[in-house]
């Protein structure tokens, strides 16, 4: 991202924001509620416009619209706080339809494909019921498996942990942790410093729609620099 800026009406959402995340990187987006972390994540697949400046994935800006978007957003990954999965499909049905309807492949491809995923995830025994059958912590394992589905570029990964009851996130992180030993590129927003500390390259601190703070985690989280970061720490440690 460079020089990007977005506003909704009035309110400057994204100010200047310059960000290079590199293949196998892996960045965690942290800050205040309201400062425009969900909306930095939404541009990057277009989910919301920019005002000015320019993304590019992968060495693509970011087209406008159409198939070349279409394509380009399959190359970017997202989970949600909220799961998002389709409620009256199957858990195996959730991951091999993009798969299928985006990439082209066969039933038979697709089905081994999602199943070595839900594998991957710890959730292969319950390919075959509806999602509100699965526990939550299950839910967002599915959900993870459908990104990885579309062999993404890069994962986006908002809040991924905000909704779920207390025991069922470790089973989330730790999934997202092997994805990133893995090599995957990822860019998490998230206040869990256990998960930054194992598996984050750099720290990105957000305030107000401003870059603030980058730094690595431990400096970050130990020795945090401005008086926005320090301020925003003593209140979620
Ligand atoms: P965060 O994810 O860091 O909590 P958001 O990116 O969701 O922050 O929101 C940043 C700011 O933009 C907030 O003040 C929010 O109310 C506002 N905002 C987000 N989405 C919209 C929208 N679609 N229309 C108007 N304002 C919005
Ligand atoms: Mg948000």
């Amino acid at each position: 991202m460079s020089g990007v800026n977005k506003h909704f009406g009035d309110l400057h959402v994204l100010k200047d924001i310059d960000l290079t995340v590199h293949p196998g990187e892996v960045v965690v987006l942290i800050g205040p509620s309201g400062s425009g972390k969900s909306t930095l994540c939404r541009t990057i697949n277009r989910l919301e416009t920019i005002d000015e400046g320019e993304i590019s994935i992968d060495g693509t800006p970011l087209p406008a619209e159409g198939k070349a978007l279409a394509k380009l957003r399959s190359d970017v990954g997202m989970v949600f706080q909220a799961f998002n999965l389709f409620a009256h499909k199957s858990v195996l049905s959730n991951v091999m339809l993009g798969p299928m309807k985006v990439r082209g492949k066969s039933k038979k491809e697709a089905q081994d494909l999602a199943m070595a995923l839900l594998e991957k995830v710890g959730v292969a025994n319950q390919a075959h019921k509806l999602p509100a059958q699965l526990s939550g912590g299950q839910q967002q394992r599915v959900a993870i498996a459908r990104a990885l589905a579309m062999r993404p570029k890069v994962m986006l990964f908002d809040e991924p942990t905000s909704a779920l009851d207390p025991e069922m996130i470790n089973e989330v992180l730790d999934t997202m942790v092997a994805l990133a030993k893995e090599g995957m590129t990822m860019i998490v927003v998230t206040h869990e410093m256990g998960f930054a500390r194992k598996a984050a390259h750099r720290v990105i601190f957000l305030s107000d729609g401003q870059v603030v703070e980058e730094s690595t985690p431990e400096e970050f989280f130990t020795n945090p620099q401005s008086d926005r970061a320090k301020d925003f720490l003593g209140k979620i440690l």
